[in-house]
């Protein structure tokens, strides 16, 4: 088994072939093409592409053009049911086979792998690994093993899963089956150890850029959170998306808030019991335009491709999991929308969080770093998009044009002079202080605390009337950005100096500092940066009708609807308006088997709605 007998020049064009007749896409995407070719020849391959960027086909097309039984391993439930739907929808014969099965299914699954009828068997680790299954395995031509989501191999991330340390045995039992390792996690670390754990050091790497293009990133800093928040749902209206907030009471006030705005939204934590955590996450997937309010519980296994915006209303830890839950918007390529909402308080917060686990202390000071980071993203003056590209090592040339400081660059301002009232503020108040009373005393306000402590009588008392409140924030949230004053662990929010301090204190360093952020922290949001409508409102009424026609096929199946057709499909749809089967084939994501089973029903839904020719 696992024999390279395909390494003949007339072979060559299968892939393509296959990508073409079955899955209806005209092209290959990046390292695609070479990664198929690889692994057809029977090579070992590790995969590093950025959510959304099709890892999927560089097996799957593998798997149809090898001889024998494709093993996929899979880390939920979710991700396999997704992906056997959409692949028997373009008539691939695939199956999955974890706990989510009766016994009978199972057995009939098993059934089917004896006598090889199945194309690709997607399986949950704990099961590949069992005896049972290898000597099922054992019987039959294996023509790969895939293992999905790689990095939950990783004990240092967030999405370690036991089970896949086990996974290295399947090499050891099936030596001559290629394989390959899939993940979207960028950093060299995590690469290194899924590599070393899964004994893949000889595999060959494919490594793939980590932008997402398609994605807007934006952020605001936190005034009135919720009706900034609206201001981003009204530019989705009916589209799906995700809010994340760091707290499960966050979670469900903002949640039945949004309801009572007659959005539907559902909240998603930990603290929910199972069986309405999953009723929630599959009307997510199942529907269209339902908004999943959630902590960073939610999102792993979630492959919906039309996720259209995600929502952050805190700061996110570190720039990983920034990076990561952002990335759930668009898998589809079609624009999307990151934005986040932020304050001082959220990384008060976090600290206080971080000092209390009970992680040992080099863990802590890792995440204090990343935490550093998360808000010199957020406070830089800088292209987002660059700022979180060479944070991962890889770096673009030019702005981006797709992020807020590129679309609205911020004004700047010389803010040395602020900085050293600030910092010199907290280092006559005693280094222990919150923002908060540094903001007083700077500005002079007589308060309990000022007078308790006697800081009227300290050289800075009032020499910052200049500004205002919300000025004052914004410089010490920069300052605390750029590591000049580090936060108290306990999470009281008291600032101290560092040693980056000095050069400011001493003048012998200028700053400059962000001023958008600071005195019209709106201003990036009048311009409804959301709305790149991608249809013109003449071709609504046919949008509607194809997505409505795709929602009563999907739920006749009981599957999603963009397993039917993906957005971008329908889309081309409405663009190109097909009159015939043949015209209807060019359109990307219309295969031989879709082509059959829907072209006359989408060629009958686009016939209702000509085109209009007056061209008004
Ligand atoms: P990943 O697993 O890397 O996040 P997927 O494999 O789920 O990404 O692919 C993301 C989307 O892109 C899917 O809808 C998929 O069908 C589509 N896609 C993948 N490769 C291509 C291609 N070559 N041409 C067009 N669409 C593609
Ligand atoms: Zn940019």
């Amino acid at each position: 088994m696992g024999q390279k007998s395909l390494t003949n020049r007339s072979m060559d064009n299968r892939p393509l072939d296959i990508l073409n007749t079955v899955f209806g896409y005209p092209g290959f995407r990046g390292q695609q093409a070479e990664i198929v070719d690889h692994i057809v020849r029977g090579g070992d391959a590790l995969v590093l592409m950025p959510t959304g960027g099709g890892k999927s086909l560089c097996y799957q097309i593998p798997a149809l053009i090898r001889h024998g039984l494709g093993i996929v391993v899979s880390p939920l439930i979710a991700l396999m049911r997704d992906q056997v739907q959409s692949l028997q929808q373009v008539g691939v014969k695939a199956e999955f086979l974890n706990s989510a099965l009766s016994p009978n299914e199972a057995r009939d699954v098993e059934a089917a792998i004896a006598a090889g009828t199945l194309d690709l068997l997607y399986v949950a680790p704990e099961r590949a690994t069992r005896e049972s299954f290898i000597a099922l395995a054992d019987r039959i031509p294996l023509a790969l093993i895939a293992i999905d989501e790689a990095h939950c191999v990783s004990q240092w991330g967030h999405d370690f899963r036991p089970e896949y340390l086990a996974l290295d045995m399947l090499h050891s039992r099936f030596p001559n089956v290629p394989r390959v390792a899939l993940t979207a996690t960028a950093d060299g670390p995590t690469r290194r150890e899924i590599a070393l754990r899964l004994g893949l050091e000889q595999a060959r790497e494919f490594i793939d850029g980590f932008d997402r293009p398609n994605i807007r990133y934006r952020i605001a800093v936190q005034g009135d959170a919720r009706r900034q928040l609206l201001g981003l749902l009204q530019a989705h209206e009916g589209e799906s998306g995700i809010v994340y907030c760091h707290t499960r009471r966050r979670v469900e006030e903002t949640a039945t808030w949004l309801r009572g705005r007659g959005y539907e939204a559902l909240a998603y934590h930990a603290g929910l019991d199972a069986r309405l955590r999953s009723e929630n996450q599959q009307q997510f997937i199942l529907g269209e335009g339902v908004i999943v309010v959630a902590t960073v519980a939610f999102g792993m296994g979630i492959d919906k491709p039309n996720v259209r915006f995600v929502a952050h209303l805190n700061l996110p830890r570190s720039l990983e999991a920034y990076y990561q839950e952002t990335g759930r918007a668009g898998r589809d390529g079609l624009p999307a929308d990151a934005w986040m909402s932020y304050g001082l308080q959220d990384v008060i917060t976090l600290r206080g969080l971080m000092q209390q686990s009970q992680a040992g202390e080099r863990v802590k000071r890792v995440e204090q770093q990343k935490l550093e980071s998360m808000l010199g993203y957020c406070e830089s003056t800088r292209c987002r998009r660059q700022v979180l590209l060479e944070y991962f090592g890889e770096s673009i040339h030019e702005p981006c044009g797709n992020c807020d400081t590129c679309l609205d660059p911020p004004d700047t301002w010389d803010g040395t002079e602020a900085a050293r009232k600030g910092l010199s503020c907290v280092y006559r108040t005693g280094q222990r202080f919150g923002v908060g009373h540094l903001v007083d005393v700077l500005r002079g306000k007589d308060t309990d605390r000022v007078r308790r402590f006697a800081h009227d009588r300290t050289s800075t008392f009032g020499v910052g009337r200049d500004l205002n409140d919300a000025e004052w924030r914004a410089v010490f949230r920069q300052l605390i950005a750029s590591g000049m004053l580090a936060i108290d662990p306990e999470g009281f929010g008291g600032l101290r100096l560092t040693g980056r301090a000095r050069p400011v204190l001493r003048g012998e360093q200028a700053l400059t500092l962000r001023k958008e952020l600071l005195s019209t922290p709106r201003k990036a949001e009048k311009k409804r940066s959301a709305a790149r409508e991608p249809l013109a409102d003449s071709d609504r009424p046919l949008w509607e009708a194809l997505r409505e026609k795709r929602m009563e096929l999907a739920r006749k199946q009981g599957v999603p609807p963009y397993v039917i057709f993906n957005d971008a499909t329908l889309l081309a749809m409405v663009r190109l308006r097909p009159v015939d089967l043949a015209d209807l084939a060019t359109i990307t994501g219309v295969g031989a088997v879709r082509l059959e089973r829907y072209g006359e029903t989408f060629l009958d839904v686009i016939g209702e709605h000509p085109s209009s020719i007056s061209g008004a």
